[in-house]
């Protein structure tokens, strides 16, 4: 069968590499090759960011003021609303996640761009209450500049979204790179900015690898700020690189995000919120409740009624609405949870389902995968899988449950299950992650941020101040004094 060709789009022209080179990209389900796109060296970034720099710097753009930059976000939300079930259709195809959670992702997705369209022209400066008579001083938030996008497989239009939508609202210009593993969407997202008469170049999008494309675009000297989402370890090279322009950096990172679960829960809706939080997306989800913290009054009987309900989800085709569980995104995913369990098996985890690769003529699939530790500082406890593993332990007191959460690198999310109102919020108050669901888990709004602590990460994306985080602040003084200017040597 013949491969689905993409072009990249630079500076608003359609084109492939300059090298002429292209990669292919694998279906998750067939691990067969099905789309081809254009291998962007450090020459085709160069087009593209130095276009991006002179469209920032142009008075085409300059002149389309907040106003008019919010009605072209609605425009594009409007455009990606008439596009869902295509959008939802190729993201499924590239990374392998359920329609069903791709459709829902894409459905949502339009708020995004309506949310933050509703923001552009509500970023205003101060005037300072100064404590100098003679002065007056007021500030102006500035657009930054090119952004670099950078984007990782797993939800690639969401993870866009968030940055795209700001970063344009503020009056940036911005260059997406996609995941090796996922770009065809963010491509569609191009086309569709284009459509919304977002003048070319203000979006461009670079397809290639990491170490080389996404290593040209965030150490670009044009770049004036990185969004980066991904692994922790990839974080670290894109700090280096930053740190040679002083590029402005924001890193959501991954996690390995505690559910704790009370004896005074309900525990049916606890069960339901466990599963969801690590076997929807294959476990492939930066938020993912990967450690289990379960009091001990509950343990067994909790444990034993999540074995029973993972063990009947339906592993299949992500194309197909009754699938639960899809494949993992790439061979190396699967490969990585592999190691995971083999390591968890050699400390001595007790395995209580799956273990194994699932059984399907093709794809990566991987069961649903449950151990029992025995300490918070075991291997599988501490390090994100980002697949489809849970980490079970008991716990006896919320002062234990709290420093076991607490007892980790990351920090990105947590849920936590009680009816007694007064835990949950010392819960959520005492938690060390950016993110704390009470009842519920993998909830996303446009108003609320995301974002973690620690190795999950810095800076906020999505919600109120998301447009603040693609402004500089600058500040302007008046010397309000008709007399000459005093003593040049001394700071007034
Ligand atoms: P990754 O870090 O391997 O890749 C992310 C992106 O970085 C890709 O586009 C990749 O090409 C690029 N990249 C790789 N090396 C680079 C380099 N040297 N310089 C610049 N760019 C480079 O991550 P992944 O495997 O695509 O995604 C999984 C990870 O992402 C997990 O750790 C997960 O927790 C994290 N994640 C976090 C969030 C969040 O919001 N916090 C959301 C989704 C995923």
């Amino acid at each position: 069968m013949s491969l689905q060709e993409f072009n990249m789009s630079i500076a608003g022209e359609w084109t492939g590499a300059n090298s002429g080179k292209v990669f292919e990209s694998l279906d998750p389900a067939t691990a067969s090759p099905w789309a081809q796109f254009p291998d962007a060296d450090e020459s085709d970034v160069n087009r593209a960011v130095e276009a991006a720099d002179r469209v920032f710097k142009s008075s085409e753009w300059r002149s389309i003021n907040a106003t008019a930059r919010g009605k072209l976000l609605r425009k594009l939300g409007d455009l990606v609303a008439q596009n869902i079930e295509t959008l939802a259709q190729l993201e499924s195809r590239d990374n392998g996640k359920l329609i069903r959670e791709t459709r829902a992702q894409v459905n949502y997705l339009p708020e995004f761009f309506y949310y933050t369209a509703g923001l552009a022209d509500k970023v205003e400066g101060e005037t300072l209450p100064l404590d100098k008579t003679d002065m007056m001083a007021y500030t102006i938030r500035e657009p930054l500049g090119v952004v670099a996008a950078i984007i990782p497989w797993n939800s690639p239009l969401y993870l866009t979204a968030i940055k795209l939508a700001p970063a344009l609202a503020a009056g940036n210009t911005i260059v997406l790179k996609p995941s090796e593993h996922a770009s065809a969407t963010l491509i569609e997202l191009v086309k569709l900015a284009e459509l919304a008469g977002i003048p070319k170049g203000v979006v461009s999008v670079v397809t290639g690898f990491g170490p080389s494309t996404g290593a040209a675009l965030s150490s670009h000297p044009l770049v004036r700020k990185v969004a980066f989402t991904g692994g922790a370890a990839t974080a670290k090279h894109v700090i280096r690189s930053s740190a040679e322009n002083f590029a402005k950096l924001s890193l959501e990172l991954g996690g390995k995000s505690p559910q704790i679960v009370f004896e005074d829960a309900d525990l049916d809706s606890a069960l339901n919120g466990i599963v969801a939080g690590i076997f929807a997306a294959s476990g492939q989800s930066c938020v993912a409740g990967s450690r289990l913290l379960i009091q001990r009054s509950v343990y067994n009987k909790f444990l034993d009624a999540l074995v029973e309900k993972a063990s009947k989800i339906k592993i299949g085709d992500p194309a197909l609405d009754e699938s639960e569980m899809g494949p993992m995104a790439t061979a190396q995913q699967l490969a990585v949870v592999e190691s995971f369990v083999e390591q968890a098996k050699k400390q001595g985890a007790k395995l209580r389902l799956g273990g194994e690769r699932a059984d399907l003529e093709k794809g990566w699939y991987y069961q649903p995968t449950i151990f029992e530790c025995a300490a918070n500082s075991d291997y599988l406890m501490q390090e994100e899988v980002f697949g489809p593993v849970a980490a079970v332990i008991p716990f006896d007191t919320e002062e234990e449950a709290l420093a076991m959460a607490n007892d980790s690198n990351y920090g990105l999310a947590a849920g936590v299950w009680t009816r007694d109102i007064a835990r949950a919020h010392r819960v959520a108050r005492d938690v060390h992650s950016g993110i704390i669901w009470v009842n519920t888990y993998r909830v996303v709004s446009a108003m609320a941020s995301i974002g973690g602590y620690k190795h999950s990460g810095y800076g906020r994306e999505s919600g109120i101040d998301s447009v603040l985080a693609y402004t500089e602040r600058k500040t302007v003084w008046i010397n309000l004094s008709s007399d000459p200017m005093s003593d040049p040597f001394v700071m007034r």
